[in-house]
């Protein structure tokens, strides 16, 4: 299934300079023969867009289609899309899917009018993982650059090379060479979220910074959002300046804290000053353990879209899951 992105790019005579998402889903297997070789591929192409137009209603509407599928017998799914928010599609499609078949997500860092792009090597290796019977059962699973990654852990932690994905918290879960698919982790998949009819949530995300004077976390309670993300500092600390903000905001809607710092957790019990993780559980924030704010940002929005009464219970349970409670 083809979304468009750069793995889908070409020149447009009707566009003045640069590529645009143009080619479909049956182009792209088109361009890489080898696949005849891995599956029987069937294409459907979704959306051509650069990946930052993707919105929650077309994730929920693909989750749709991949469930009707698996229910058809399909074995599993690929999505190219472009690289910009697969970090938080792949996570949204591993909270939307149940789990049945495999489900890749897959795009390319090089579009295929520059030299060496790696859109075809990428699609050969996401087919050769939906196609094997071990990538199933482990939520959504992200392939590029002949890495294997969890949805739940992959970040974009490059804006232009080839090799531009990482899961900084677990690593990836395994790797491809030749036609070999190895996975040497597994993890346990996540329990689903089933969106209720109606546009999705708004969720806000915002980020700490030195300095910063509380004008615009004061106006966030303003703007009507149904949720915020706060990427605090380290282990998940805010200015004591934006704590009446946040408190106030907390009786209305779920805030959420997570760390501004892209690895390791949000803590519990060590630091005791105003808006340090202590203060600010008190106040009624919630901790997202390992979830980067872009994660969190996801799960928020899914969990109110499905239970908007129970959507901190959700967020609670689900990152306590991702981290991997034992
Ligand atoms: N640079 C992006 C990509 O890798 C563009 C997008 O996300 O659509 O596809």
């Amino acid at each position: 299934m083809s979304l468009g992105g750069t793995i889908a790019a070409e020149r447009d005579p009707n566009v003045a300079r640069g590529v645009t998402a143009t080619l479909a889903a049956s182009d792209l297997v088109a361009g890489t023969p080898q696949i005849a070789e891995v599956a029987e591929v069937t294409t459907v192409a979704l959306r051509q867009m650069p990946s930052g137009d993707l919105t929650f209603e077309d994730l929920a509407e693909l989750a749709t289609l991949v469930s009707s599928l698996y229910d058809e017998g399909i074995d599993g799914v690929v999505v190219t899309q472009g690289t910009d928010t697969l970090e938080e599609t792949a996570f949204a499609l591993d909270l939307l899917v149940p789990t049945s078949g495999a489900l890749v997500v897959s795009g390319a860092m090089r579009n295929p009018t520059t030299p060496g792009p790696d859109g075809p090597a990428n699609l050969l290796g996401a087919v050769r993982v939906a196609a094997t019977a071990a990538a199933r059962d482990l939520g959504a699973l992200v392939v590029l650059g002949d890495e294997i990654h969890a949805a739940r852990f992959v970040t974009k932690a490059h804006a232009t090379r080839p090799h531009a994905f990482a899961s900084p918290n677990a690593g990836p879960l395994g790797w491809l060479v030749e036609d070999r698919v190895r996975l040497v982790t597994r993890v346990k998949p996540l329990v689903g979220f089933t969106p209720r009819p109606g546009p999705a949530p708004a969720v806000a995300l915002y980020r700490c910074s030195l300095g910063d004077d509380a004008r615009l976390i004061g106006e966030i309670g303003r703007l009507g959002y149904d949720g915020l993300v706060v990427e605090g500092f380290g282990g998940g600390h805010v200015p004591g300046r934006f704590v009446a903000a946040l408190s106030e905001l907390a009786t209305r809607v779920p805030v959420l804290i997570a760390s501004r710092t892209g690895a390791g957790e949000v803590l519990h019990d060590t630091y005791g000053f105003a808006g340090g993780e202590i203060d600010l559980a008190a106040r009624g924030l919630l901790r997202v353990a390992s979830l980067d704010g872009l994660k969190a940002r996801v799960a928020l929005t899914l969990a109110l879209w499905s239970d908007r009464d129970h959507a901190a219970q959700l967020i609670t349970s689900l990152s306590e899951a991702v981290a991997g409670e034992c």
